[in-house]
């Protein structure tokens, strides 16, 4: 009788605690755009602060990184539990906390929720969580970038790089491009330069020892590999197959330029249009980031306030400015004319022949024109090889797009697609032609003018956020000396 009544209450028990933990958990920016009084909801998140007031109830500002905002939750001595868990119910505790929704008296936020019950998962100790309620620089939050989505800022990035992520897709999907996945490791250097990082199976502590010329034949692809630069060239193979075609993966660069532009490994999107001329190239270059920008304003509205609230006071002009204009398009030629007779001092000296610094592209940008700006037609002699001689004999068919607050953006060109010249280009550039076989092939059999570009996907998130370090526009940077995590 007593094992009966002991399993009944047990079963009671058990049923109670599951029609609690089985409610489906409602996500914070939904229970605040349609979660509606009366209704009794469960929510889980972290906590960002507690006040306790002095009558025996306590606030607690619950955030899921779902939106910006926290649900604020009202906690009693009704219950169960109280006393004993709210002690350890401090700033990045998580918890769950079923309650009824309240149309909040506060005019804050729309509603609130007044706990029945809560369930702490995991407290955090005051003493050492790194992220206590004030402002904690950009610097020490890299230090921290386990703990750095959990800050206001750093999930409305995150949200908005995945915005911007989608934003792309659609744009290409829906103009009919098709999404190419291009390789990692490659042995072909897509620049002509020598900023890859190399991957080897060859035991390296060894070879330290012998010190003797490195033979990749024994290396594990047989000869020396890289990771990639640039997806570009396999995405030169579809578009002259396919159509158009684009790619969006990760990109290295060994390059040791310790600047906030630059990083080790960053995200690419590089489109890539048969029968597209400069012309079409630019065109494309401009709907795209414009339409992007509009997707995310349009989508992230909370999160661009709070950029340009917190970060930046111009974000919002400046890239409603880039979606309602046109962008401003010069010649290399009148670039450089532009910038030395501006009477501007800068770091670098320029001469029509020399590569655009980034305080000279700034400058025609940001104070100039105060716009996107499009140069095209580069002096052959600083642009690899591949990009289209022009009939002036000095010139390629290059473009850069350069925004605000970021520079260059953008680096494209209608790609060269005659091989003799192409053949020539390379010689020039000192590269062997037999090692690019197979791009050089597209030109031998059936080849057609052809275009494209690549956007630096952080430079562009960067531009979006008004973040001046790129390297708070990526989850985990790796830059010169610092890959943890
Ligand atoms: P920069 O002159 O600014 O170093 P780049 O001319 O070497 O750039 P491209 O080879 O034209 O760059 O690459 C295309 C795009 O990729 C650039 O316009 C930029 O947006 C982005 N990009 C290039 N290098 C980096 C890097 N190290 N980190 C982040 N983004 C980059
Ligand atoms: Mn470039």
């Amino acid at each position: 009788m007593l094992k009966l009544l002991v399993k009944n209450v047990l079963n009671d028990l058990n049923s109670n605690l599951e029609s609690v933990s089985s409610m489906i958990r409602t996500k914070i920016k939904s229970a605040l755009h349609t979660s509606q009084p009366g209704e009794t909801i469960k929510v889980c998140g972290w906590v960002r602060t507690r006040r306790d007031s002095k009558s025996g109830f306590s606030f607690v500002e619950l955030n899921d990184g779902s939106c910006m905002a926290n649900l604020q939750i009202v906690l009693d001595q009704n219950v169960p539990n109280y006393e004993k868990l709210i002690k350890d119910l401090t700033t990045g505790s998580s918890l769950s906390v079923t309650g009824k929704v309240i149309e909040s008296p506060g005019k804050n936020q729309r509603i609130e929720i007044h706990a029945e019950a809560f369930d702490l998962y995991g407290s955090a100790d005051a003493e050492t969580y790194p992220l206590q309620k004030k402002r904690h620089s950009f610097e020490f939050l890299r230090e921290i970038a386990h703990l750095r989505p959990r800050t206001n800022t750093f999930g409305a990035i995150t949200r908005v790089r995945n915005e911007a992520a989608t934003a792309i897709h659609r744009f290409f999907q829906s103009r009919g491009f098709i999404y190419i996945q291009t390789p990692i490791i490659t042995t072909s250097d897509c620049e002509g330069a020598g900023e890859m990082f190399q991957v080897t199976t060859l035991n390296l502590d060894r070879l330290a020892q012998v010190q003797t010329e490195i033979d990749f034949s024994q290396d594990f692809f047989g000869k020396r590999a890289s990771l990639t630069v640039s997806g570009q060239l396999e995405a030169e193979i579809f578009a002259t197959s396919i159509g158009d075609c684009y790619t969006f993966g990760p990109t290295f660069r060994a390059e040791n330029s310790n600047t906030t532009r630059h990083l080790a490994e960053f995200w690419m999107i590089e489109p890539e249009m048969p029968f597209y001329d400069l012309q079409d190239n630019m065109a494309l270059a401009e709907s795209f980031v414009r339409d992007v920008i509009s997707d995310v304003l349009e989508n992230c509205a909370e999160d661009m306030v709070f950029f340009n609230q917190r970060i930046d006071k111009t974000t919002l002009e400046t890239l409603r400015n880039i979606t309602e204009n046109e962008f401003i398009r010069i010649s290399y030629t009148e670039a450089i004319e532009i910038v030395k007779s501006s009477g501007k001092k800068f770091d670098f000296p320029i001469e029509w022949g020399s590569d655009m610094q980034s305080e000279h592209e700034r400058f025609l940008t940001e104070e100039h024109f105060k716009q996107p700006v499009i140069v095209y037609n580069y002096p052959k002699t600083i642009k690899p090889f591949y990009m289209r001689c022009n009939d002036d004999g000095k010139t390629v068919c290059a473009m850069d797009v350069l925004v605000p607050g970021v520079g260059e953006i953008i680096g494209g060109s209608q790609r060269e697609e005659r091989y003799d010249i192409l053949i020539d280009r390379m010689k020039e550039g000192g590269l062997n032609p037999e090692d690019y076989w197979w791009y050089t092939d597209l030109r031998k059999y059936g080849t057609v003018p052809h275009s494209g570009f690549g956007l630096g996907f952080e430079r562009l998130i960067q531009l979006i956020t008004s973040m001046t370090n790129i390297r708070d526009c990526i989850p985990f940077p790796r830059t010169p000396k610092n890959a943890e995590f």
